[in-house]
C-alpha cells in the first residue's frame, strides 16, 4: 500500500496522537519481534473504530487488528496498511448483572484478560480463574478461545459487540459463534477486511458466584503451577498447537531432542519445549527457521505434523 500525504493527513486530523507512522511492531509484541507497521492507530472509543473503518473503506486501505500481541509473530518486513490496536484505550470493565447465584460483566476488547479475571474474582464472580496469568486482551482471548485445561473463553462468553466491514456495529449472540480448540469462527456477517473477522469491541461474560477468597486461592494455585511449568523471557507462549490424538507438542519437541536448540537469537526453552524464546535480539526470520526445523525433526521422530498456534503476520524482511 502506498501511503499518500493526503491519507496520512486525514488520519492525523481525525486521530491526532492516537496515530503513529512506521511504528516498530517489536514494541507491541510479547516476543519483542517485528518490523514496522505503516500505520498504527490506538482507538479510545467505539466511535473511533467506526470512523476509522469508514475512512479505511473509503481509501481501500488494508488493516489488521491486534490485541496485546501475546500470540503474534510479526515478520521482519513489518505490516503494510493499518494496524488497529484497541489496547490500552478501549479497556472499560462494567458489571451488567449481580445476583446471588450468577453475575455478568461487560469488558471492552482492549482490557487485559488478567485484569478482567482479577476484577471478577474481587467481586466473587467465578469462572475466569483459568485466565490467571494468561497475557493479552479480551479481544485476543475471545478470538483465540484462550484457556488452559481448567477452562477457556467458550465457557463464559455470552455475546459480543463487533464493528465490521465499513464501520457497522453488530451484536452477536454466543449461539452464532463456533468455538474450537484455540479458535473462534464469527458468523459471515461479522466480516472485516478481505474475509478476515471484524473487530471485537466488547464481550459480555456470564459467570457464577463464589466467595472471593476461594476464587483467589484457586487463581494463586493456577499461577504457581504456571510459574513452575513455563519459562520467563520474551515469547508468544506455546508456539505449536497440541496435536489431536498424540502427545502434547512440548513432549514431542523434547523427544526430538530439541530443548536448547538455537537459531540466531531464538532458542527452544529448556524448561518447556513448546516455548520459543527470543533470547538475544532474535529476528522473525530466526524464529521461522527454527519453527521449520522443529516441524521437520518432530515429523521424522514421531510422524506428527505440528501446526503453529502463534499467528504469523506481515511481510518477509
Ligand atoms: C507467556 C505466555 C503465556 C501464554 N499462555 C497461554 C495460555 O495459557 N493459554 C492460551 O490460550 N494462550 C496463552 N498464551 C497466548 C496468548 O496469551 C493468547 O493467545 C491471548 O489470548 C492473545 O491475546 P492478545 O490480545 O495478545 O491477542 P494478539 O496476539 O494480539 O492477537 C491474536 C489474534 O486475535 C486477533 N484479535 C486480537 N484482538 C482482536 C479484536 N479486538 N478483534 C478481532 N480480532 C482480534 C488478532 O488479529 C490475532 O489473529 C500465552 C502467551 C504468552 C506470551
Amino acid at each position: 500500500m502506498v501511503l499518500t500525504g493526503t491519507f496520512k493527513d486525514l488520519l492525523s486530523k481525525r486521530f491526532g496522537k492516537k496515530v503513529r507512522f512506521d511504528e516498530p511492531m517489536a514494541r507491541h509484541t510479547a516476543f519483542r519481534i517485528g518490523g514496522p507497521a505503516d500505520v498504527l492507530v490506538s482507538p479510545e472509543t467505539v466511535d473511533d473504530i467506526v470512523d476509522l473503518l469508514r475512512i479505511l473503506d473509503g481509501e481501500k486501505a488494508g488493516w489488521f487488528v491486534m490485541g496485546g500481541g501475546a500470540n503474534l509473530l510479526v515478520r521482519d518486513g513489518g505490516i503494510r496498511g493499518v494496524v488497529i490496536a484497541p489496547s490500552p484505550g478501549l479497556s472499560e470493565i462494567q458489571v451488567v448483572e449481580e445476583k446471588p447465584e450468577r453475575a455478568s460483566l461487560k469488558a471492552q476488547s482492549g482490557a487485559f484478560l488478567w485484569d478482567v479475571s482479577r476484577f471478577a474474582a474481587g467481586r466473587g464472580f467465578d469462572g475466569l480463574a483459568f485466565a490467571a496469568g494468561i497475557p493479552g486482551t479480551i479481544g485476543g482471548a475471545v478470538m483465540m478461545n484462550a484457556g488452559t485445561a481448567e477452562g477457556d473463553m467458550s465457557g463464559v462468553l455470552a455475546d459480543l459487540e463487533i464493528v465490521c466491514g465499513p464501520g457497522e456495529r453488530l451484536s452477536v449472540d454466543r449461539k452464532e459463534l463456533e468455538f474450537a480448540y484455540r479458535s473462534l469462527r464469527l458468523p459471515p456477517d461479522a466480516a472485516g477486511y478481505e474475509g478476515r473477522p471484524g473487530i471485537v469491541v466488547s464481550a459480555t461474560l456470564q459467570l457464577s458466584r463464589k466467595k472471593p477468597e476461594m476464587i483467589g486461592r484457586e487463581m494463586d494455585r493456577q499461577l504457581a503451577e504456571r510459574k513452575q511449568r513455563q519459562p520467563g523471557g520474551f515469547s508468544a507462549g506455546s508456539f505449536f498447537r497440541n496435536p489431536p490424538d498424540a502427545p502434547a507438542a512440548g513432549e514431542l519437541i523434547d523427544r526430538a531432542g530439541l530443548k536448547g536448540f538455537t537459531v540466531g537469537g531464538a532458542v527452544v526453552s529448556q524448561k518447556h519445549a513448546n516455548f520459543i524464546i527470543n533470547r538475544k535480539n532474535a529476528s522473525a526470520g530466526d524464529v521461522l527457521v527454527l519453527m521449520e526445523i522443529i516441524r521437520k525433526r518432530v515429523n521424522e521422530a514421531s510422524g506428527v505434523v505440528l501446526e503453529p498456534e502463534v499467528k504469523v503476520v506481515g511481510e518477509p524482511g
